[in-house]
């Protein structure tokens, strides 16, 4: 089975008219019901990250702001980011969904895990929120898998159109993260430039792909799948993760890189055939971005897909 954690919780991070809103995942279960994806995926329980893990990647001045500022009613926290009442406890639901999804890959339960939470995260910094993000998801599961699991070699492979600066910061100078994000450039945030490799003990576990408006499909495809393949046979993971945006795609209102819907299935299996050749299969996917609802329901369909298919090359466990 592929462990899914996509609940009713994550609709409460109420953002108003914001692109970033509840209506991106709210057609997700029907979906998964009408595909006949629901009988093959497990949903287990999980609790909300706590603050120490929280603390992996994050200040503790950062964390009781974000909790302050929604106690107090919320707003716009920075320019781009809205905080709800309830944002806090969604955001610790969403980044305990991704530590829990670590723990049950880690430790064999499952070999695969798709999080479809919000608030997204690849953009949040260790001491503030940025782009529609306020705690980095990804960042906080792979370092729960580093550093409390004893996971030695990880990468994540961030699609999302957006460079993910957040994560690429959290482990500039971490050798056991190897981290390669595939984006639009130059476009917001505005880093992910090729000479960004990483430093001290982390310099060349940094790789980016930076990638024109107006690249064609089979380019922007090709360049990802000669890059993951060879940085993933110099990072060697035990585990990965994927920052699965989906807003590079062609009717994406933000990202608009050109992308079709099934093209996301094979940056999947790209991904799980990295996967199963060097980490056993563990892959934990994580959602980021993707602003145009109907075409997200898509491109979350053919990306589970990819994944639950994957179960029929599956070992059995030993
Ligand atoms: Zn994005």
């Amino acid at each position: 089975m592929t462990l899914l954690y996509s609940e009713p919780v994550f609709l409460h991070h109420e953002t108003g008219a914001h692109v970033e809103r509840a209506d991106r995942i709210r057609q997700i279960p029907q979906r998964m019901a009408a595909a006949g994806l629901e009988q093959r995926v497990c949903r287990p329980e999980w609790k909300p990250a706590t603050l120490p893990r929280l603390r992996l990647v994050h200040s503790g001045a950062y964390i009781d702001e974000v909790w302050a500022f929604a106690k107090s009613g919320g707003g716009y926290i920075e320019h781009d980011t809205v905080v709800s009442p309830a944002s806090y406890d969604v955001a610790l639901a969403a980044a305990g969904a991704v530590c829990d999804a670590t723990e049950r890959v880690v430790r064999g339960e499952d070999r695969r895990a798709l999080c479809l939470v919000r608030p997204p995260g690849h953009h949040a910094l260790a001491g503030g929120a940025m782009g529609f993000c306020i705690f980095n998801n990804v960042a906080i599961g792979a370092r729960v898998a580093e550093l409390e699991l004893g996971v030695d070699r990880i990468l994540i492979v961030d699609w999302d159109v957006h460079h993910g600066n957040g994560t690429q910061g959290t482990f500039w100078e971490d050798g056991h993260v190897g981290f390669l994000s595939i984006h639009r450039w130059p476009f917001y945030p505005g880093s992910g430039d090729t000479d960004e490799t990483g430093a001290g003990s982390g310099l060349g576990a940094t790789l980016n792909l930076p990638i024109r408006f107006g690249t064609p499909r089979a380019a922007y495809l090709d360049a990802f799948r000669a890059a993951l393949h060879q940085f993933a046979g110099k990072i060697r993971p035990q585990l990965v993760f994927i920052s699965a945006g989906f807003d590079s795609h062609r009717l994406d209102p933000l990202g608009g890189l050109g992308l079709e819907t099934e093209d996301f299935a094979v940056l999947t299996r790209e991904v799980l055939d990295v996967a199963d050749a060097h980490a056993g299969g563990r892959v934990i996917s994580v959602l980021e971005g993707g602003y145009d609802p109907p075409t997200l329901c898509d491109c979350i369909e053919v990306h589970l897909r990819a994944m639950v298919e994957r179960e029929k090359d599956d070992n059995p466990p030993i």
